[in-house]
């Protein structure tokens, strides 16, 4: 829904196209080239296929192995795929140059890296296995190269997961580069863990150290699929989120949907070397740091006490105890001071 949500609201106004990557060319008013040649966006505007675009599939589709649950692969005029046994999950997140990554500075294969690892958390997220995935990109004019990068950036997070990617469509245009991933994934056995199921008393932890990812982590995290098979395996999730906006942003989200209030502990939550360095030069604490900086992409999630007992007896991955849950509001607990926390994070400029 909060992707939805962003997707809505970041709708460009400006003209984009709509013909398919196989040129079926929807838009083409009447007598218009023929669609392999040209395209028309929406306002009737003349505008040009990727360069290249038919030797880039074939690119592609070589490099595309098979995969088990694809029927029909990239280069049909759709996937054809095997239902998962349980229920279905699926996410969209639609990165931007200059929003979600700057092109010129960390180069595509990282920026199609991250497209798809944000996408996976987000599976992640519902404890759920990622399973297949499609790619749509808005590719700058005359980048050379970008493609083919971007494919293998995709690639090198969707393999580590053995996510097969199933089709997509290429666009070519004047503005920067635009990648939009679906993500398909199949549910735990014990079902999908939503945001609304934690209640007072639950104990809250989080996956790792957060705070200071624009120093590098937020292109280079590792999606924390693994980690959330395993924790819904050893114990009952009651309610679970990926740290994309910020620890208090994001576990506001928890609380909203579950109706229900949380004390953070100052002097428990996992601190970054990145926020420490951050805290530095920015005027901010490293704990300010942790607390809302976005694109940690660890999990927060709350448990029963008594699974919160065992985790920390043995857990099957690392996990910091951070907090627990309370009726009602965000708190801050320093030394046994409790103040209001605001749930502030990474919110796109609007
Ligand atoms: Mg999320």
């Amino acid at each position: 829904m909060e992707h939805l949500r962003r997707f809505v609201r970041q709708k460009p106004l400006l003209p984009y196209t709509r013909a398919s990557a196989l040129g079926k060319g929807r838009f083409a008013p009447r007598g218009a080239p023929p669609a392999n040649r040209a395209r028309y966006n929406r306002c009737g505007a003349y505008t040009e296929r990727m360069p290249g675009e038919f030797e880039y599939l074939s690119w592609l589709r070589a490099r595309t192995p098979a995969a088990p649950g694809v029927l029909v692969g990239p280069g049909d005029d759709c996937a054809v795929l095997e239902p998962p046994a349980r229920p279905l999950l699926v996410t969209t997140d639609m990165l931007m140059d200059g929003t979600d990554f700057v092109l010129s500075e960390c180069g595509a294969r990282a920026a199609g890296r991250k497209a798809m690892a944000a996408n996976l958390s987000d599976i992640a997220a519902m404890a759920g296995t990622p399973r297949f995935a499609v790619v749509s990109v808005a590719l700058p004019r005359a980048a050379g190269g970008t493609a083919e990068l971007l494919y293998l950036g995709l690639r090198d997070c969707a393999d580590e997961f053995d996510v097969a990617i199933v089709g997509g469509d290429t666009n070519s245009w004047d503005g920067k580069l635009v990648i939009s991933v679906t993500a398909f994934g199949e549910a735990h056995a014990r079902g999908a863990v939503l945001r609304s199921g934690a209640r007072p008393g639950d104990w809250l932890f989080v996956t790792g150290p957060l705070g200071g990812s624009i120093r590098g982590r937020h292109l280079t995290f590792t999606p924390r699929v693994r980690e959330a098979l395993a924790l819904a395996d050893a114990v009952e999730l009651r309610a679970m989120c990926d740290i994309s906006d910020g620890l208090a942003a994001d576990l506001n989200h928890i609380l909203e949907e579950s109706r229900c209030g949380a004390v953070l502990h100052a002097n428990a939550i996992p601190i970054s070397n990145d926020a420490h360095e951050l805290a530095r030069t920015s005027g901010k604490s490293a704990l300010k740091h942790a607390l809302s900086d976005g694109e940690d992409f660890e999990l927060v999630f709350a448990v029963s006490p008594e699974d919160g007992a065992n985790l920390l007896r043995e857990a099957p991955v690392p996990v910091f105890r951070v907090g627990e849950c309370v009726e009602a509001g965000l708190w801050l607990d320093t030394n046994g001071a409790r103040e209001p926390l605001a749930p502030e994070g990474w919110v796109h400029p609007m």
